[in-house]
């Protein structure tokens, strides 16, 4: 039986472009770019054209610049980790963030850093309540864009133009970073239009290789970097630039920036299509207006692993959350209830992802496949 794969939020298949890419680049670009020698120049040149492609996707600022990492989950932990060195202050979060985040505030809480976190209001950040919690000893605002559990966009650039406001009372400067995993290539990203001074991206949720992600870094010229060696990405990360993962990467980009309205069209289509079905099928949607057409988060009458399973016995592979908390017991449950939704819908809910491969007959089958449970 072939399976039909609704978790691509966890990750997706490689695109055949970027896997050639990625083979193209190895054999043609192996050489070290940060050697001296003029061979390894056009490598070196390679990846600094990257660097100014991803900046142009991205609508980022001529000085910001864009360090290629391991993946989200290196470039996260890359903007927090230095706080750790700084006399500690406030930061404000949310509760929905990815493990990569909540984790590293928990490590950060350790440094004697106060976390403070939003609320939330129908499955998505309320952006409103920053203002009780914002005050003098705030250093950091985060915030994720795309909630990985249910796919509600977070309002960035209000909670931008609140904290930047609040700034012109004070002294020093308050860093707000996001982490867009999620909504790379899936919607609108305009880096101009929102003044962040970091955001995190991931190549394994869009077609590309996985194990290669970005940091946006909007100042440079201030950042620490906490990944320290050979003087790398201009000494802001240390180690040997993966130069096929970096071009497999862009290529994935370049794909999806090509028939991007096509794309998007077919996605809010199956988004349409999957949403109607299971209101008529009396599951409760836990994504609302505001979300990525990828992610349509529901629960439905049995507890999560056993939906996940009936489904899996009739072919689909879906998911209760977000693929890396299902290592810890519980966590997606508890972000759903971050989320605002009780324990019951918590315990209940499914997470559906579609990529750009995902069809709309497949969408179809999913929905009678659950009617039939
Ligand atoms: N942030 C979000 C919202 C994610 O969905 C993921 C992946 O699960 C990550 C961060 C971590 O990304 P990576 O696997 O590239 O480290």
């Amino acid at each position: 039986m072939s399976l039909i794969y609704l978790d691509n939020a966890a990750t997706t298949k490689i695109s055949q472009r970027a896997l050639k890419a990625y083979v193209d680049a190895s054999e043609e670009y192996y050489l070290n770019p940060s050697a001296s020698y003029k061979a390894a120049r056009r490598a070196k040149e390679r990846l600094e054209e990257e660097r100014d492609y991803i900046k142009r996707a991205l609508n980022a600022d001529d000085k910001s610049t864009i360090v290629f990492t391991s993946g989200a989950t290196e470039s996260i932990q890359s903007f927090l980790l230095p706080l750790s060195k700084e006399k500690p202050g406030e930061i404000i979060a949310t509760r929905i963030e990815h493990a990569a985040t909540k984790e590293m505030l928990f490590s950060l809480e350790a440094f004697g850093w106060k976390i403070k976190y939003l609320k939330t209001k129908n499955g998505s950040v309320d952006i409103s309540s920053l203002d009780e919690l914002i005050g003098k000893d705030t250093r950091l605002v985060l915030s994720i864009h795309t909630s990985n559990a249910n796919g509600n966009i977070q309002d960035i650039k209000r909670l931008t133009e609140k904290v930047r406001n609040y700034e012109k009372s004070q002294k020093h400067r308050i860093l707000i970073f996001s982490d867009m995993v999620q909504s790379l290539e899936k919607i609108d990203i305009d880096l101009k239009n929102i003044d962040i001074d970091g955001a995190s991206f991931s190549s394994h949720k869009i077609n590309g290789p996985k194990g290669v992600g970005a940091l946006y870094i909007k100042r440079p010229e201030s950042f620490i970097p906490f990944s320290r060696g050979g003087g790398q990405e201009s000494g802001l990360r240390g180690g040997t630039e993966n130069l096929p993962g970096v071009l497999s990467f862009t290529e994935a980009i370049r794909e999806h920036e090509e028939n991007k309205s096509e794309r998007r069209e077919m996605a809010e289509l199956i988004s349409k299509t999957l949403r109607e079905g299971l209101v008529e099928l009396r599951a409760k949607l836990l994504t609302g207006e505001r979300s990525s057409p990828y992610i349509t988060s529901f629960s439905y009458k049995y507890p999560s692993e056993v939906t996940m399973r009936m489904l899996y016995d009739k072919g689909f592979i879906i998911s209760a959350g977000s693929a890396c908390s299902n290592n810890k017991k519980g966590s997606s449950e508890e972000t759903y209830r971050a989320l605002g939704y009780s324990s019951e819908d918590a315990k209940r809910a499914i997470r559906l992802s579609i990529s750009d491969d995902t069809t709309l007959e497949e969408a179809k089958a999913f929905l009678k496949a659950l009617g039939e449970i």
